[in-house]
């Protein structure tokens, strides 16, 4: 008996009512990027069916140099897959969601941050970049740096918000925009 044991019950309920989503672009056009955090999951949150959007989840919901690289990735294999007109009209949106009481906070503490890079052999720079000390700031920043990177795709809006773990309501932090200037 593991962790997972019980949830295998589960799975099985799943599967016995289970229609596989075709292959397509997203249905809601969008690329979630959230944090780990199981209090904050963006399938449950939004209310998310399978097909709907890309989640990508890492420490904080930051954007790092791999988050950009994988959005970079997935939105040219959606312009191979889906038609580059097509993918290109569609509004896809990059929505960018942080949360109160993320235990990334601690990473803002150099200190702290000092003994889980000697603990964990983790680069002290890599935790940085993973902080949420106000998640209204770092969802902003990191629109901000999504926005300004050379590898997105100019079609793509990115937006932020934070969700509030004590209430369960996303607020807006940054409306979606396009890159500017509009890359063409
Ligand atoms: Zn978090």
């Amino acid at each position: 008996m593991t962790g997972i044991t019980p949830l295998l019950d589960r799975n099985e309920k799943f599967a016995a009512g289970y229609t596989p989503a075709p292959l397509g672009p997203p249905a809601a056009q969008l690329l979630i990027l959230g944090c780990l955090d199981h209090r904050a999951d963006p399938a449950i949150i939004l209310g998310l069916q399978l097909g709907d959007a890309v989640v990508i989840r890492n420490t904080g919901g930051r954007v790092t140099g791999a988050v950009i690289d994988d959005i970079a990735y997935l939105t040219y294999l959606a312009g191979q897959l889906f038609g580059g007109q097509a993918f290109a009209a569609s509004g896809f949106e990059v929505a960018i969601i942080q949360h109160t009481q993320c235990a990334a906070g601690f990473l803002a503490d150099p200190g702290f941050r000092r003994q889980a890079a000697a603990a964990t052999g983790v680069p002290e720079a890599t935790l940085e970049a993973s902080a949420v000390a106000d998640p209204h700031v770092t969802v902003t920043e990191d629109v901000e740096r999504l926005l300004s990177s050379p590898l997105l795709h100019p079609a793509v809006r990115v937006s932020g918000r934070v969700y509030d773990i004590a209430t369960g309501r996303l607020t807006t932090a940054m409306d979606a925009r396009h890159p500017q200037p509009l890359r063409r």
